[in-house]
């Protein structure tokens, strides 16, 4: 392998950093070899902290209405080909009792943006969830809030929140956001968040239109430095009636190749195999496992909605996908050596 290639790979083992321009060089000018040794470093500092444990959550899709237009995402504003929904405080509660009859002690509220979980709502279903399930965590991942509102959710009992910074350059972020939306809101809101005392998300798409390795060193660095509890990343996947419909993928290789790095960056951290990495390749999940994931969240949604939540194109919902298929999940983790655990799968603090 090209020495300084692996001596990057080695400091970044031993010191759990680079220097941006190290994080640019070894993305620009990465190898099979340099793959497969990453992910080695990962997955060993991986089971050093979690064993061959992985994390399960239940994916609730809460709704699909957005107040906001990101040029990437299916349920914008300006899609009209996308049907509306949301679901009811009864019909969140129902996915929670089934999610928990079927082993799930995490729930993960998703949705777009919009002025029907206002918070009085929210903190009484959470007040509710957590009458209920008080050894089950709740994680929010409902955008960008002020921080009154973050703290009452909180409050509320909600545990973790997802927010991913999408980009930690605010130049590409203005290429994919509409002009409304801003790269230090965004990070404000994960600031805001962590202050308050959330176990907090940040996270990217890998390959999203205009993106260079310079972006993505950023991201890491970002990652570095903010040191998040979970980072959820996928590749970016086109939907046909967004601005970026006719846009090219990102690829199943670079996003496991930055799933190991993000590892070593910040051993202990909650990495998922996301949907949108099964999305683009059927062994997709395993083979972010293999680089040192340790999540997966399968969909909980009820099965009416599940193809409205079209954040891009072939989403898959279904199979080791779905919440109700766990037990296909199971067995595909135990075919690579891994065991899925019923458990809220909080972070371990090292
Ligand atoms: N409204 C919430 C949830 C957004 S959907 C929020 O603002 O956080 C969750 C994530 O899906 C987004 O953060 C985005 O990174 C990802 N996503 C959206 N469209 C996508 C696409 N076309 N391809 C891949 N991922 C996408």
């Amino acid at each position: 392998m090209n020495k300084q290639l692996f001596s990057l790979i080695e400091k970044l083992a031993t010191e759990h950093r680079l220097a941006l321009a190290e994080y640019e060089f070894l993305i620009e000018n990465r190898t099979v070899e340099a793959a497969k040794l990453l992910a080695e470093y990962a997955v060993g500092v991986r089971k050093k902290i979690y064993g061959n444990t992985v994390f399960i959550r239940g994916l609730i899709e809460v709704s699909n209405i957005c107040k906001n237009d990101c040029l990437y995402c299916g349920i914008r504003r300006s899609n009209s080909n996308c049907q509306r929904y949301y679901l009811t405080s009864e019909e969140i509660l129902e996915r929670c009792q089934e999610g928990y009859e079927l082993g799930f002690r995490t729930f993960v509220l998703q949705g777009g943006e919009n002025g029907y979980y206002e918070d009085d709502l929210l903190c009484e279903l959470l007040t509710a969830i957590k009458a209920v399930y008080s050894d089950c965590a709740v994680t929010l991942s409902l955008g960008e809030r002020s921080k009154e509102s973050y703290q009452k959710l909180h409050d509320a009992g909600a545990d973790r929140y997802l927010l991913r910074h999408e980009t930690a350059d605010a130049v590409h972020y203005g290429k994919l956001h509409p002009k409304e939306l801003s790269f230090e809101e965004r990070i404000r809101c994960l600031h805001d968040l962590k202050e308050i005392g959330y176990q907090v998300g940040c996270g990217f798409m890998v390959g999203s239109p205009y993106q260079t390795s310079a972006h993505l060193a950023k991201d890491l660095e970002f990652i570095e430095k903010f040191k998040p509890d979970m980072c959820g990343i996928g590749p970016f996947i086109p939907q046909k009636d967004t601005p970026f419909g006719q846009e090219s993928a990102g690829t199943v290789e670079l996003t496991c190749f930055l799933l190991s790095i993000i590892r070593l960056i910040r051993p202990n951290v909650l990495l998922p195999a996301t949907t949108a990495l099964g999305t683009i390749d059927s062994f997709g999940r395993e083979k972010g496992i293999l680089s040192g994931a340790n999540v997966v969240m399968p969909n909980l949604s009820p099965a009416s909605v599940r193809r409205k939540y079209l954040l891009y194109d072939n989403k898959v919902s279904d199979g080791a996908e779905s919440a109700q298929c766990v037990e296909e999940l199971v067995r595909r983790m135990k075919s690579i050596g891994y065991e899925i655990v019923s458990s809220r799968g909080d972070i371990k603090r090292i």
